[in-house]
């Protein structure tokens, strides 16, 4: 696929991304790989303004290319996310509402929806940490071989053979503690969750 092509994919999946509400002002990112370089969103530019030509590609070992802005300040977890998991080809970071909530809340996001199972996703780890770029380490272990972890009070980092695929993970994520926080309420609200009290236990967090 030629530079072009790439820088064009990254764009497209940013615009997905802005469009479903998923990140707050500037945060979050997208990056491919794509042979031996990533192509990754930069530090702090509007996504309404964001072009093309403003994707900045990296050489996989690190090193930067010629560009007209500087990568993400997160591009140190990409990075070491495409050398840990060869089968990893787009990484997307949200800072989506219901993930971030949930992530407050609860050490864990069971994959008990319908879009867990499509996009065979297993259980998503809540982890501790805030500042994804200072230990990428503790995050690469959190997810082993999964497809996306939540950042707690952060957000949600998720993976894919592409882009494209990583952003669905996101969305499902999302989508999954939505639901996740809707039967939370009803438990609270009393008395609603009697029919499968041991699902409703398991998505509220419960023991
Ligand atoms: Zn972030």
């Amino acid at each position: 696929m030629t530079s072009r092509r790439c820088r064009n994919r990254v764009l497209a999946v940013v615009r997905a991304m802005v469009a479903r509400g998923l990140v707050v002002g500037t945060t979050g990112n997208v990056s491919m790989r794509a042979r031996d370089r990533v192509y990754i969103t930069p530090t702090r530019l509007d996504y309404d303004a964001m072009t093309r030509r403003d994707v900045v590609a990296v050489e996989l070992a690190g090193r930067p290319m010629r560009s007209r802005h500087g990568p993400s300040s997160e591009l140190p977890l990409h990075l070491a996310l495409y050398d840990r998991r060869p089968d990893v080809g787009g990484i997307v970071h949200t800072h989506s509402r219901a993930a971030v909530t949930w992530s407050m809340i609860a050490s864990g996001l069971p994959p008990m929806t319908e879009d867990a199972r499509y996009y065979r996703m297993g259980a998503v780890p809540v982890v501790p940490q805030t500042t994804p770029c200072a230990e990428p380490a503790a995050l690469i272990a959190a997810l082993g071989d999964g497809r996306a972890i939540l950042l707690e009070g952060h957000g949600v980092v998720a993976v894919g053979e592409g882009p494209y695929e990583a952003l669905w993970i996101a969305c499902a994520v999302e989508h999954m503690a939505a639901v996740a926080l809707s039967l939370r309420a009803l438990r609270d609200g009393g008395g609603h969750c009697a029919r499968r009290p041991a699902i409703v236990g398991t998505w509220c967090g419960l023991p």
